[in-house]
């Protein structure tokens, strides 16, 4: 502690501590893109279910040697993609890609190194054909009862390519996390379409977290924008949980303002404050509370950047281990410029990584870090954190650096010269 502000890792810690797994349920995996296992996925068919030609061409029989170039084979029959059980004996049969390989057959010549002799039913290898060329054998992608994807998967549109294939029709994942969303603030305008009056803003926060929430694996189940009243906070909170909300966010009002009233509010309703103020920028005044009936309150302080980073930082590690995710590791990137900052804080810095005309990945620190700017946020493509007891890097220096989302790290696909 330093002044009744704790430093992150204590703080994270806490967060943590009080993030329970969330039970698994069963989902359609047509609607199951973005959850995370909650159980392994294992394969009890084989992929693909059977032996098949990888060319348009003509398959063949023969023992363990090449049916050399040059033989002649009379056509017995065709086979093509959707076509059943046929049985061969000797002979060529026509067949094309995707065909179910005849019974008897174990071989495919493509169809440029064939040529048709005199005879249309005939053809002539102009290559030797070896035992097993071109057929696709069941089960070489993926063997019965193997394990084709892990616990904790995210899974994302490649997963579910894996998961039709194989006809599994349903998975078991983590329920997602319920959040509400209350925003503070008597300047904030909701609606775009209104015109502002003096001294109002727009409401950018709200947005921000109700987009942003369910990409980070949350459900969003209310959302309310509310002045800065003790009394109208109180009772959007008790709708946040009567909508069934298991964390609650809230933006502004816990700083040291006439009104930043939300700490006081939440001392009303009996809730229990875990920590108010964190050695970090920006965001320094994040509270974390857990409210009477156990759900987890984190208290954002206003400014857009600080949402950003109380989200990124503090509210979706929290939502990894409920959803059963892998703790999250950095990638140690270089700076390609020096950097300095003041002491005690640990910063979170909008940065851009880019790969220079040498192929060398490189974290630049963006202009404008002030915690009201939203544009360089848009330009960023990564956080690069710098922790509290240092105050000068210089260019070259390794930072921590993490990927705009918990999800995926974003390879970067821009040169730059
Ligand atoms: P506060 O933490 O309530 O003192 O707010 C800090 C700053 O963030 C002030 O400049 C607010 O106007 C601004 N702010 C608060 N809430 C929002 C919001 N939902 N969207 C955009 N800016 C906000
Ligand atoms: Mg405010």
């Amino acid at each position: 502690m330093n002044g009744g502000t704790l430093a992150y890792e204590e703080a994270l810690r806490i967060v943590l501590d009080a993030s329970a797994r969330m039970p698994k349920q069963d989902c359609a995996t047509s609607a199951c893109l973005g959850r995370v296992l909650a159980e392994p996925v294992v394969s009890h068919v084989e992929l693909p279910p059977f032996d098949n030609s990888a060319m348009d061409g003509f398959a063949l029989s023969g023992d363990s040697s090449a049916v050399p170039a040059g033989s002649e084979l009379t056509i017995e029959g065709e086979q093509a993609a959707g076509d059943g059980v046929s049985h061969a004996r000797e002979g060529a049969w026509e067949i094309m890609t995707g065909a179910r390989m005849p019974d008897g057959l174990d071989r495919v010549i493509p169809v440029e190194q064939t040529e048709r002799t005199g005879n249309a039913q005939c053809i002539k290898l102009l290559a030797d054909v070896e035992s097993g060329q071109n057929v696709r054998r069941a089960g070489s992608d993926v063997g019965r009862g193997e394990t084709i994807l892990a616990a904790g998967t995210a899974l994302a549109p490649q997963h579910l390519m894996l998961l039709a294939a194989l006809g599994i029709p349903k998975v078991s994942v983590a329920t997602r996390p319920r959040v509400a969303v209350l925003c503070t603030g008597r300047e904030l305008v909701d609606d775009p379409a209104t015109p502002l009056a003096a001294g109002q803003i727009r409401n950018s926060n709200g947005p921000y977290l109700v987009a942003r929430l369910p990409l980070s694996g949350a459900e969003v189940v209310y959302a309310e924008t509310v002045g800065d009243d003790a009394t109208a906070f109180e009772s959007a909170l008790r709708r946040a949980l009567e909508a069934g909300a298991q964390i609650v966010v809230t933006t502004g009002a816990v700083s040291m303002g006439r009104y930043d009233f939300v700490p006081q509010a939440l001392e009303n309703i009996g809730a229990t404050t875990l920590f108010h103020k964190v050695a970090i920028r920006p965001g320094k005044p994040l509270l974390f509370a857990q409210l009477p009936n156990k759900a987890l309150l984190f208290g954002l302080p206003g400014n857009p950047i600080a949402v950003a980073v109380g989200l990124r930082f503090f509210i979706e590690p929290a939502l990894r281990v409920m959803l059963g995710l892998p703790p999250e590791a950095p990638r140690r990137i270089p700076l390609v410029a020096s950097y300095s900052k003041k002491p005690r804080l640990r910063f979170h810095l909008k940065t851009r990584l880019h790969i220079d005309a040498e192929g060398r990945l490189g974290a630049e620190i963006l202009g404008g870090q002030e915690s009201y700017r939203i544009r360089p946020l848009a330009d960023a493509n990564a956080w690069a954190i710098v922790p509290a007891d240092i105050d000068a890097l210089p260019k070259g220096a390794l930072v921590d650096v993490y990927g705009p989302s918990h999800f995926e790290f974003p390879l970067p696909c821009e040169s730059v010269a």
